[in-house]
């Protein structure tokens, strides 16, 4: 890692980049970084939490402010100068700053005789808009499994341990995706509690990765029980789900049959349908953990910070893999996408980004996309080639309901031979699943508080009667979603009614 990262830094700089962003934690590495590129250069270092000190001893160098250090830098020279600003993102929008740094990049690219590099060190982005054309993001990559391998083999020679090669195996996969630091730690943590490293300590590495999912802030873990059985209908979506899982749960031998990488499936139609339903299903059949990206969370304020948060997140799914990534109601976040100027750019980007990110996509991260709106969705989007399939969910037909209607009451314990569905499927016509649920729900309730001993068909469809179905509550809207459904022709997830 450290390799790729300094002869892509010394490209840099010898490209005459002008200001250089490392978005990275590790300040110690990137000093080291530094001192190797750095020869013939004079280095400078203010740093947020002493100032301007020494680069090599980080004393003192005096008295001053952000501003005042610059000023000082800003002035033409013999020797080639390195600027090292570490963590003050804080204070980069301050307009000053801004045009302290602004002069000098400018006198960079006009004065002969200056030639300054400034390197900005943050673990958070902050880029103003007004820096940005010249400011180049120094992408950290992640240890590849051979440098993990080594990293764990330096550590056991260090500690004298031994550790064995299939154990060694095993803690490289799991460790993809963790940074350098994150790695060091838990091998410590792992070594300190057992003076040995085993298999066990895959445990501690999930830890980790569930800790870098929270401090995401973009990305949740999501805890449920549902499974395939909890859903009533959609009888081709679960197929095709009981399919794939097969795929996804021995990989290693359909990757080598020649099968294609799984990428995922988009699921769009009506509100309250189990759409949400079935990305739990999804996880709980592929056996894998399911995590939900709000895409919401991604906007930030600066330059290149959304697309920035996207590459996080995406990457975070992709340390975590195998997993489901669910990203609910997607048509809210890339609405407007493509739509001859509507959309905004940071969106159009965020949008550009995540489908070349599904289209390359090698790692086992299984997309579950929920939509309601499908004539909000770029077209780009629905093309084959992102998903593995798309599905429509309409409202439960007949048999649907009498399914649904099942599920909730045995859920509840409440269903008992002489209920007759005939009756409820008759009184449900328009009803979504969330309709049933919540008339089954109210007339459990009802049946309590008036001490009855069950629920029969009569109170079910007194409910039924009183309430208002989602086909009255969203009656023009769902004409409309059924007929731009019909035009995308998209398969549907329920099997033929037979009503
Ligand atoms: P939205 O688009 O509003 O998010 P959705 O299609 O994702 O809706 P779900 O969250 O899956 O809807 O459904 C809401 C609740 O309704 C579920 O928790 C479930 O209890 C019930 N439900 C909906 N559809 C079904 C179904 N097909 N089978 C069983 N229960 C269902």
């Amino acid at each position: 890692m450290r390799t790729s990262m300094l002869s892509k830094l010394e490209s840099y700089v010898d490209a005459l980049r002008t200001i250089i962003y490392i978005h990275y934690f590790d300040f110690d590495k990137i000093d080291s970084l530094i001192s190797e590129i750095s020869d013939e250069v004079s280095v400078y270092e203010f740093n947020n939490a002493d100032g301007y000190v020494d680069f090599k001893t980080k004393l003192s160098k005096g008295d001053y402010t952000l501003e005042q250090f610059l000023k000082f830098l800003d002035e033409p020279g013999d020797e080639p100068s390195f600027i090292v600003l570490k963590d003050v993102h804080h204070l980069l929008e301050e307009p000053v700053i801004v045009a302290r740094l602004k002069s000098i990049a400018a006198k960079n690219m006009h004065h002969e005789d200056f030639h300054c590099t400034v390197f900005i060190v943050s673990s958070k982005l902050v880029i103003p808009t007004e820096l940005s054309p010249y400011i180049t993001l120094l992408d950290v990559l992640l240890p590849s499994f051979e440098e993990i391998d080594d990293m764990i083999r330096k550590f056991a020679d260090a500690q004298q341990i031994e550790v064995e090669e299939d154990v060694r195996k095993e803690l490289v996969l799991s460790f993809k995706g963790l940074n350098e630091f994150e790695i060091t730690q838990i091998l410590n943590l792992a070594y300190q509690a057992g003076g040995v490293i085993n298999a066990e300590d895959k445990e501690l590495v999930l830890q980790e990765k569930e800790q870098m999912i929270k401090k995401s802030g973009m990305l949740e873990i999501v805890n449920f029980k549902e499974d395939l059985h909890d859903i009533g209908g959609l009888e081709n979506l679960k197929e095709w789900l009981k399919k794939k899982s097969k795929i996804f749960k021995h990989l290693d031998k359909a990757l080598s049959f020649g099968v294609d990488m799984p990428k995922g499936v988009l699921i769009v139609g009506m509100p309250g349908c189990g759409k949400s339903l079935a990305a739990k299903a999804t996880a709980k059949l592929f056996e894998v953990p399911l995590l939900r990206l709000d895409i919401g969370k991604l906007f930030g304020k600066y330059v290149g910070e959304s697309e920035e948060n996207m590459r996080r997140a995406l990457k975070i799914a992709e340390a975590v893999s195998p997993c489901i990534l669910w990203v609910d109601e997607i048509e809210k976040a890339f609405s407007g996408v493509g739509d001859g100027g509507g959309g905004n750019s940071v969106t159009t980007r965020l949008f550009g980004n995540f489908l070349t990110w599904m289209q390359d996509k090698e790692s086992t991260v299984f997309v579950v996309a929920t939509a309601n709106d499908i004539s909000k969705l770029p077209p780009e989007f629905l093309r084959k080639g992102r998903f593995d399939e798309l599905f429509a969910v309409d409202l439960p037909h007949a048999e649907e309901r009498r399914n649904i209607f099942e599920i909730h009451l045995k859920r509840r314990k409440q269903f008992n031979r002489e209920i007759d569905t005939i009756r409820l499927i008759q009184n449900s016509e328009g009803f979504s699943g969330a309709d049933i649920e919540a008339v089954v729900k109210e007339t459990i309730e009802n049946a309590f508080i008036e001490n009855k001993p069950k629920i029969t068909t009569e109170d079910l469809v007194k409910v039924l009667k009183e309430t208002k179905s989602i086909s009255v509550s969203l009656k023009d809207k769902i004409v409309e979603m059924r007929a731009s459904m019909k035009r995308m022709d998209i398969s549907a997830a329920s099997q033929n009614s037979s009503d």
